[in-house]
């Protein structure tokens, strides 16, 4: 399957300048939105995990039912002020704009093997951002999974020596 005819191209959204990958049209679509988490897990099953943590919303759509057909659990990363319980923050810079991430300072335990998920992986500001939190933890992140990668922005960089799995390029 041609995962890219599902992707819709938004041109200057949020703002100016920026070609907007909208993966809603991937979403609302039961057997392009099956196949799709079903092709990621085949990247990263080699893979040893104990959990997978995505930043909110997107990385929400890829990393649940990711952690769901892998049979592990999902930790959210949010936004600082979202989550109810205790927290450890991070600040984190976007393609467009700036803000604080935030996760339960008991999500993970010291030595378990995270995989990060999100829909795509631009400059790499929210991975860095979220690697940052697992570690913090003392977690250990053993790979970064995403539906797009837009490589012209060189995300890849952030993520040092840590595996990266895309599904589609730009
Ligand atoms: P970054 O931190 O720069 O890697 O940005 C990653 C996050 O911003 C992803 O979670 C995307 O949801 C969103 N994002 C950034 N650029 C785009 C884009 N061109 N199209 C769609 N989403 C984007």
């Amino acid at each position: 399957m041609d995962f890219k005819e599902h992707v819709r191209v938004i041109e200057n959204f949020p703002q100016e300048g920026i070609r907007f990958k909208d993966i809603t049209t991937i979403l609302k679509n039961g057997q392009v939105y099956h196949q799709v988490i079903d092709s990621i897990r085949d990247m990263v099953k080699h893979l040893e995990i104990d959990l997978i943590a995505g930043p909110e919303a997107r990385g929400f759509v890829v990393g649940a039912p990711l952690a769901y057909a892998m049979g592990v659990g999902f930790i959210p990363i949010r936004k600082s002020g979202k989550l109810p319980g205790e927290t450890i923050e991070a600040n984190y810079s976007l393609e467009y704009g700036n803000d604080k991430l935030a996760m339960h300072n008991d999500a993970i335990q010291p030595g378990q093997k995270v995989l990060i998920a999100d829909d795509l992986l631009a400059t790499g500001g929210t991975i860095a951002t979220s690697i940052d939190l697992v570690e913090q933890l003392g977690g250990k992140v053993v790979g970064a999974a995403f539906m797009i990668e837009l490589t012209y922005l060189n995300g890849k960089d952030k993520l040092k020596d840590i595996d990266m799995f895309s599904l589609m390029q730009y």
